[in-house]
């Protein structure tokens, strides 16, 4: 049986003051919540006041990206190392912003998931096709080339440790919302590309959450549905009565 887990993608938002007080609030409401995994990823330079915030609760972080190598000249990036350092639990990877805006390829996106297992982070992979590729019927297509590419030469057990976010770009931050049974049948489509690649087994405990324009009045649709194991949520995690209103609905 596979845990829902909702994660917030705070994006480039928020104050310090802000941060701290989302996420400490969060951690109280969620804290009689047992049956839902809740993560928030902050901007970087926040990463470690939130850490602290929710340190000792049941409320995760993670970073939003990081680079491949432990340390070196590489002027503004964060490591993986460093992540572990201030005691990250994930890291979203190949969000389509970072395909888009900062030119993110699969092949760069494969070295930071590696990177991040073999730190011990948990990374949360990013796939989804844009709103011409669906209309040209290349759904499917362009998610197989994702998760060929930005899961390439992981073990069975390394996949284990991965969750996927399908993300169609066309519905991230829109308002638009796949409905919950466009969203199933590419999860069900992701599933069986993950038994091809890594069997049966892999492709049953892997969690595959959805994202785009998640809020409190869909939720329950989507995350009914048998093969979405949570939610990726932007704009509707930077406010604690928006975010809860997700995560209440479906724990
Ligand atoms: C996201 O940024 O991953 C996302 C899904 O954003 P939103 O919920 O705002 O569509």
């Amino acid at each position: 049986m596979r845990r829902l887990f909702i994660a917030g993608n705070w994006k480039m938002n928020l104050d310090r003051a802000s941060a701290i007080e989302l996420a400490g609030e969060l951690a109280k409401q969620v804290e009689g919540i047992d049956t839902v995994d809740v993560a928030v990823c902050p901007p970087a330079i926040y990463l470690e006041a939130v850490g602290s915030a929710v340190c000792g609760t049941k409320v995760g972080f993670g970073a939003q990206n990081m680079y491949f190598e432990p340390n070196g000249a590489f002027t503004g990036e964060i490591s993986p190392t460093m992540l572990c350092d201030i005691g990250c639990d994930w890291v979203i990877l190949g969000h389509s912003e970072r395909r888009q805006i900062f030119g993110e390829t699969d092949e760069l996106i494969n070295k930071k998931v590696q990177a991040a297992l073999q730190a011990g982070l948990g990374p949360i992979v990013c796939v989804g096709e844009t709103l011409q590729e669906r209309e040209a019927d290349k759904t499917i297509d362009v998610i197989q080339t994702q998760v060929d590419g930005s899961l390439a030469d992981l073990t069975v057990d390394e996949m284990k440790r991965i969750v996927i976010a399908y993300e169609p770009v066309w519905a991230i931050g829109t308002g638009k919302t796949a409905t919950p049974e466009q969203a199933e049948q590419v999860h069900v489509e992701i599933r069986k590309m993950l038994a091809a690649k890594f069997g049966e087994e892999v492709a049953q405990v892997v969690r595959i959450q959805y994202g785009g324009s998640v809020n409190g009045d869909n939720a329950v649709d989507l995350l009914g549905q048998p093969n979405i194991d949570g939610a990726l949520v932007g704009g509707a995690s930077l406010t604690v009565e928006k975010f809860m209103a997700i995560i209440s609905k479906v724990c």
